[in-house]
């Protein structure tokens, strides 16, 4: 059989964040915890690895640089899909914490570091630390004369490009805060699905393959914070079948063909966005 083919896939690697930006579409703003190791996940990888040819990859968290292994998911990642664009998703506070961070980007130029500033507060901090990540003398770029699209590039003097992103402008997430209790929207499905951002990224987590973030750490979201929900939701919210390396070929081949269609999950995400500037703050108790 020739190989199953999905255009962009994220691996979402822990749940853990040093920021908290109001509405973070996984929820990482809350104290969520937890995290994957890579060497728990390679096999099953390499086994997908053999079967899926995807177009290109992120690889993301919560702040992704606080996974212990994260160098290990850059490389094993790279090694089983390789020269696929690879982009590497972080809010840039960690930069200085990866040694080997550096000579990764410098070697292959398919990863690409993405920066997004979370706090227009924080704008001059996290350039200042991209300059410091990387070598001078540096030159600066960008995309687009459009404030809303504009991405900034910095290339060091050994070609090493970081792109820095403003990202201070969120619309709300699936959570709903009810005084103190945490519940979901209640959504029309497809109009949900028509308006989201996330359709199209799907997300692998500890092996097996989601149609997006929001449905992939929901349980484990709930399982932290007891979301204030109906039996009825509950059991939606936990029905959700994620694809298997241990599925037939042919449930695989309608998992994929399926992947861009709505999903009765869609029902927790709003179905109108209320966009506004964040002011993502430090938490404290992460060193
Ligand atoms: S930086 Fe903000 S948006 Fe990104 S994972 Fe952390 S809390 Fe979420
Ligand atoms: S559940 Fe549906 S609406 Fe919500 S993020 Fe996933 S694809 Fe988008």
């Amino acid at each position: 059989m020739s190989k199953l083919k999905i255009p962009y896939v994220e691996f979402y690697i822990i749940n853990t964040c040093n920021l908290a930006c109001s509405g973070c579409n996984r929820f990482n703003n809350y104290n969520f915890t937890g995290y994957q190791r890579w060497n728990d996940y390679a096999d099953v990888y390499r086994q997908w690895a053999e079967q899926v040819d995807i177009g290109s990859i992120g690889i993301l968290g919560g702040e992704p640089l606080l996974n212990p292994t994260f160098i290990d998911w850059v490389q094993g990642v790279n090694q089983l899909w390789p020269n696929k664009k690879i982009r590497i998703i972080t809010n840039g506070f960690r930069l200085d914490r990866q040694d080997n961070l550096y000579s990764i980007l410098q070697k292959h130029r398919n990863i690409e570091l993405w920066v997004g500033i979370h706090n227009k507060q924080h704008k001059q901090e996290i350039v200042q630390r991209v300059q410091d990540f990387t070598q001078a003398p540096h030159t600066v770029s960008f995309n687009s004369d459009n404030p809303y699209q504009q991405y900034m590039t910095v290339t060091d003097a050994n070609g090493v490009c970081i792109k820095i992103e403003y990202n201070w402008w969120f619309h709300q997430g699936a959570i709903v805060k009810m005084d103190e209790a945490l519940t979901l929207h209640q959504s029309d499905v497809v109009k949900a699905h028509d308006i989201c951002h996330m359709k199209t990224c799907h997300h692998f987590i500890r092996g097996e393959l989601y149609k997006c973030g929001v449905v992939a750490v929901l349980p484990e979201f709930d399982q932290q914070h007891h979301l204030a929900l109906s039996a009825e939701d509950l059991d939606l919210m936990h029905r959700y079948r994620a694809l298997k390396i241990t599925d037939s070929d042919s449930f695989k081949q309608q998992f994929l063909h399926n992947l861009d269609q709505p999903i009765d999950q869609c029902r927790f995400c709003p179905e109108q966005y209320h966009g506004d500037q964040i002011f993502a703050m430090q938490k404290r108790d992460l060193k």
